[in-house]
């Protein structure tokens, strides 16, 4: 049997645990992972680009357990009735193959994301950060929010997007957690006073949603929604600057993916592994700019899907499915079917 978490199963474990708390544990697991990361098989994710999105396959495996997502991005989505982002996920039992735990990844990968911002921001921001500016309150954007007060204590939020009812839900569902949300008249209005910069966006655009000239001193910007190629938030002349030093996950994916795919192909990044190992610099100063060019990594599923396995084994938050064709002798599958029915000929 396969242990399965469905839609209804991941919305009652959340609600009932904590988005906070799930987000705060699970970037604990997700660093655990990418300090093990030598350990991994690694590739960048296959994407299938049309002119309506993107659909996505993303493997890895630690040798003993495989993983995959299947997650799509089609921001052109909402406008008809559908989320941007959706998918779902597996990981299964190296030594025979067999899929072990199966789930809904639509809100995990919204968990997911925002524990990977948080503990991307609590090794490369400035302590003491107090202040959160989110440009896009899509999805994202609240888990975003969760995970920089997970991670950082931060409770005070500007809020700038496109589309005024977007902010008026955040502000709807963050404020009753305690958040102090500021709805701000535009993106630079948002980024001013920032010690945090989420931009969670989401244009198949070389868009600019974050202005070289907004950013100041010591600012971290955590770039989530430019993942795709084609498909950027950040002003390019960010990447430039002397202050910036710019972190990635996996840099054969993310200079394909990320804000640094406008860049040559030697462009000087630091891998995040690297940092959390300690074999290389995280922020250098109190005024260095760092800039997380997040586009979404194998690793990160992994780490969520074994997340949410740990804490709803043995709950009424699992199922098991039977997903397995397992007949009593495993030459005879034929078996199965001849069994129990006459097979017309
Ligand atoms: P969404 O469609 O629900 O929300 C996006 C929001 O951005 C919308 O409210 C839209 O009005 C706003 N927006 C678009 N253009 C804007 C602009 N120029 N200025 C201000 N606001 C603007 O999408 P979502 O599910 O919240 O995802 C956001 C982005 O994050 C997507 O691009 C998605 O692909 C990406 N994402 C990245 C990761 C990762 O790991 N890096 C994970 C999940 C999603």
């Amino acid at each position: 049997m396969t242990l399965f978490v469905d839609v209804r199963n991941m919305v009652r474990w959340t609600a009932e645990t904590g988005p906070e708390a799930i987000i705060a544990g699970m970037s604990r697991y997700i660093e655990d992972d990418f300090r093990r990361w030598e350990s991994f098989d690694k590739i960048a994710r296959v994407g299938s680009h049309t002119p309506f999105g993107v659909i996505e396959l993303m493997p890895t495996s630690d040798g003993e357990t495989y993983a995959f997502k299947y997650v799509n991005g089609h921001p052109s989505n909402p406008a008809r009735g559908f989320q941007t982002v959706s998918a779902f996920g597996a990981l299964a039992d190296v030594s025979n193959g067999y899929p072990v735990f199966l789930a809904e990844m639509t809100l995990l990968t919204a968990l997911r994301t925002a524990a990977t911002s948080a503990m991307v921001a609590r090794a490369l921001a400035r302590p003491g950060s107090r202040r959160l500016a989110l440009i896009g309150a899509g999805s994202q954007s609240e888990f975003q929010a969760l995970g920089m007060r997970a991670a950082l204590g931060i409770r005070e939020v500007a809020v700038w997007d496109t589309d005024p009812a977007a902010m008026a839900k955040l502000a709807r569902n963050l404020e009753p957690l305690g958040f102090d949300v500021h709805v701000a008249a535009s993106g630079r209005e948002a980024v001013r006073g920032a010690d945090v910069v989420t931009t969670c966006t989401a244009d198949k655009a070389r868009a600019t949603v974050l202005s070289a000239d907004w950013i100041e001193p010591g600012v971290h910007v955590n770039a989530i929604g430019g993942d795709c190629p084609g498909k950027t938030e950040l002003d390019p002349t960010i990447l430039l600057r002397d202050d910036v030093e710019v972190f990635v996950e996996f840099p054969p994916q993310t200079r394909i993916e990320g804000e640094i795919q406008a860049m040559p192909a030697d462009f000087p990044v630091t891998e995040l592994w690297q940092v959390l190992t300690g074999r290389a610099p995280g922020r250098t100063s109190p005024s260095q700019v760092t800039v997380f060019d997040s586009v979404g990594f194998a690793i990160e599923d992994l780490s969520a899907l074994r997340y949410v396995r740990d804490a709803v084994r043995g709950t009424p938050w699992v199922d098991d499915i039977d997903l397995v064709a397992e007949p009593e002798d495993p030459k005879d599958l034929f078996g199965m079917v001849s069994a129990f029915s006459p097979i017309p000929s």
